[in-house]
This record gives structure tokens, sequence and C-alpha cells, in this order.
């Protein structure tokens, strides 16, 4: 046997010879010489091993032609062709969901991308004194006037920005937390690690489920830097529970000369209650408590591009602007256009609530969600795709990002049930068209949420059940 696999190593296909086909084919042009080689030794190789693999029957082994390494060659090229980072269709009725890219841009925002991607721009340039300007400038007044901050900072996220303003202000000092709300958002995001690499040393106070001012006020002394409030924004703790109110801390903070900085994790401009949903604090409501700084997300409920929002007072966001560290978290100009575009929406609050798709997802009456579902419904049905059935299945929307953790979003989804595939491999199916569907599984049914799914999506999957269809027809290959 061991004879038998030394024969086969001796007749692997010659990597100059793979090389030669593909030259012949043309297929040498898609890629520089060395990549177009170095997928050709990949292959060899991967028949190497195959053939030295001691669990591997030696007597059952064949190699693959030379033709059939080429083409697997070939496929190594024209994969590095692909885009890897692509558009899915969220039917998983998670609206802010991390993994899948969190907020989608409003039309506004894609707009000044192209813009200001295609040219030049007067990223760090006044336009009107012909010098060097201040990149910030461009959100700044947006950000104060809808906010009533006096001063804004953007950075790269809120995990940045949180980074940031701890170093800023706490740097060698301690920081104040109560031990309700020393939190882990999920991305490895942890206070505790966070305040740790930002140098402030971590002061907790109160316990758990209840921490009282004279928690707060007995830990203030010399060493104190901040008192920090965290927006416990994927948990609730209910029951026998107190925390201080962000007033009564800013009012502490005053009394002490110590800065109050309250981490708010999902920045929200408009009152959700107002559509049914829990009551979150508005950006403005915990500004007029009085907290010297606030920081938040710009991809959850605001509804933009990734960035961390810092507000706050002329003299304290001065001191954050003139870290050194604000220069390796800085944003990009791309992010500050999406996010000047995303901000001028809600300088219309009623009209922002239809254009920016996040908060359009959370508000948008259940009946029309149905009507939407109906519409799939009858257009998936009437594909007539063998051994698939649909039907209609009322269900709960989550608005996921660590925002509104227990609050079931009333929905309305399509089930879609397949003979011949189980639940999950039909959901691996919708994960592998072109453009993938990422679907919610629930009771072994597959579930296509539709709260998350925008009227102009519809098309999308129906083109992927199609698909399904001609994959899984008699006379496919
Ligand atoms: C989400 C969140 C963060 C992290 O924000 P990113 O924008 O994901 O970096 C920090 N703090 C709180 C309270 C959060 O909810």
């Amino acid at each position: 046997m061991e004879e038998r696999r030394r024969a086969l190593l001796k007749n692997l296909p010659k990597i100059d010879e793979i090389v030669h086909i593909l030259e012949r084919k043309g297929l040498c042009a898609m890629a520089p010489k060395e990549i177009v080689r170095d997928a050709c030794r990949r292959v060899v190789e991967r028949e190497r091993l195959r053939i030295m693999d001691p669990k591997g029957d030696a007597g059952t082994l064949r190699l693959p032609s030379i033709d059939v390494a080429a083409r697997e060659a070939a496929g190594i090229i024209q994969g590095l062709h692909r885009y890897r980072l692509r558009r899915v269709v969220n039917a998983t009725g998670i609206i802010l969901h991390t993994n899948l890219g969190r907020s989608p841009l409003c039309p506004e925002a894609l707009e000044r991308l192209q813009k200001v991607g295609e040219g030049y721009s007067n990223l760090e340039y006044d336009l009107e004194r012909g010098q060097r300007g201040v990149r910030y400038d461009h959100v700044r007044e947006l950000l104060c006037a809808l906010s009533g901050a006096e001063d804004a900072l953007v950075v790269n996220n809120n995990a940045a920005a949180v980074l940031l303003v701890l170093n800023t202000l706490a740097e060698g000092k301690e920081a104040v937390v109560s031990r309700g709300e020393l939190i882990e958002i999920g991305g490895e995001f942890r206070i505790p690690e966070i305040m740790e690499k930002s140098g402030a040393l971590l002061r907790e106070v109160g316990t758990t489920n209840r921490t009282h001012l004279s928690d707060y006020e007995k830990a203030l002394c010399e060493k104190t830097g901040l008192i920090l409030k965290v927006h416990t924004s994927n948990y609730r703790i209910v029951g026998f529970t107190q925390q201080v109110d962000l007033t009564i801390l800013a009012a502490l903070g005053r009394k002490s000369g110590i800065p109050v900085m309250n981490d708010l994790g999902s920045g929200c401009f408009v009152e959700l209650d107002r559509y049914g949903l829990e009551r979150e604090p508005t950006v403005q409501d915990v500004l007029q408590t009085g907290v010297d700084v606030v920081t938040f997300s710009g991809d959850k409920l605001l509804g933009g591009p990734q960035a961390g929002i810092i507000l706050g007072g002329r003299e304290m966001l001065g001191r954050i602007k003139r870290n050194p560290l604000n220069r390796a978290l800085r944003i990009d100009k791309f992010t500050l256009a999406a996010l000047e575009a995303t901000m001028m929406q809600y300088l219309q609050p009623e009209e922002a609530m239809g254009r920016l798709r996040v908060l359009r997802a959370l508000s948008e009456p259940l009946a029309s969600v149905k009507r939407r579902a109906r519409r799939l419904l009858l257009q998936l049905r009437r594909l007539n795709v063998e051994g698939m059935t649909f039907s209609l299945k009322d269900g709960l929307s989550l608005t996921g990002g660590g925002s509104l953790p227990t609050q079931g979003i009333p929905t309305c989804a399509v089930s879609v049930k397949a003979v011949h595939l189980s639940a999950d491999r039909l959901e691996r199916r919708l994960r592998d068209l072109e453009t993938p569907i990422v679907a919610r599984i629930s009771d072994d049914e597959v579930l296509l949420d539709l709260r998350t799914v925008d009227p102009g999506e519809l098309s999308f999957i129906k083109e992927g059940f199609s698909a399904l269809k001609k994959a899984s027809s008699p006379e496919a290959p």
C-alpha cells in the first residue's frame, strides 16, 4: 500500500502543467502570475495531503485528472473576484442585528457617500477661510441643535467613545459605577475591561439589584475622576431594585466637582412611546439632566452609520478632542457624510420615522406588516415550488442591538415548509442564494419575518425561491 501511495505522489499533476492549461483558457489574466501559481500549488498540495492521510484507504485513492485540477485552481482564482461582503435580506425579525450590519442607511445618506467618495472633499478644509478646518464641524452644528448640547465629537464607534472619555477624564483615577451596570454588550465590549484599557480604576458601588445615592457619596474621594452611569442596554433587572436617577447623580457631580458621564448605548432622538413602544430616554432628555458627557452609537436606534457620538459642554469636549487617543479612534469621511445626512432627517422627526429604516421597522403598524406578508405569500404560492408549502404565522420581532430587550413587537411571518428538507437544511439553502436570505427557525419551521423586510426586498425573496425551484426540478443538472 505504501508503494501505491508513492506511485500516486509521483504522478501528481505538475504545477507548471496546470498553469499552462489555465494560460490556454485565458484564466491567467485574472490575477498576477504568483497568485495563479499559488492557487495551482494549493490544489496539488491538497491532493498530496489526501494521499498521505493515514486514515485514507490507499487502495481506492485516485488522482484527479490534470483538467480537474485546473478547474479547481480556476475556481480558487474566480473566487477571489467574488465579493464576500454582500447585501443580504434580513428576515430574522431582529431590527438591529449586529451580525447583519445593524442599521441600513437612508437614501439621502447613500447619495452623500457617492458624492463625497467620488471626488475630493472639504473634510478638513475650511472653505470660507481657505485653510485647514476641523472634520467634526460637519456634524457638530446639527448634533448640537437637535440635542441641545453645547459641543459634539464623533469617533469610530461607541466603544471608542467610552474608551476615549474614560481615558481623558479618569486615567489613573477612580471611575465610580454601580454594580448593577457593569454590563457586557457582546462582541467583547465589557465595561470593566474597557475601563482597564482606558487606565481608569473601576470603583464599584452598591449591589447588583440596588444602588443608593449614599453608595456613590461614600465612594467619592480625592482619587475620584468620574461618575459613570451605563444604560443597561440588553437586559433589565426587575423586582426589588433601585438605581439612582441621572438627574440626582448630575447634581452630586456638580456639588463635588466631579464630572458625570452617561454611556447611553442606543442614542434615540424620538419618543418611541408615542409608537406603542417602551419609553427610552431620548438624547435630549438625558442632556436635560445636567450630565456632563453623553455617549451613544450611530448605528443603533439612531439609524445611521457605525459611529460613536460624544455630546457635552465645550470645556469638557475640548479636553476630549485634544486627547492624542482621539486621533487613533477618528471617524472617516464616509461615516461623517452618512451621519450628516442621517441627522438631517431628524429636523423633521415625523418624516424621519418613515425615512430611517430602523425607525420605520420599529413603528410600522402590524396591519401594514401583515399586508406585505400576504403579498409575499401569494407570490411564493404562485411559484408552485414542488414539495414546498407556505402559510402565515403571527409572532414577535425584536429590536436587538441591545435596545428594548424585553419588548417583543407583534409581527407577521411567512412560514415555509418543505417535504424533502428539514428546517435546518432549508434555512441553509436560503443563506446560499445569490442574495442570501437570513431567516429565523422556530419550532422546526423556517419563518420569514416581514417586519425587517422592506417592500423593495420582496423581489429578492421571490427570485430566491425561483432559483430553489429550478435547482430542485428533475431536469436540473
Ligand atoms: C452598544 C453599546 C456600546 C457599544 O457601542 P458600539 O457602537 O457597538 O461600539 C457601549 N455601551 C452600551 C451601553 C451599548 O449599548
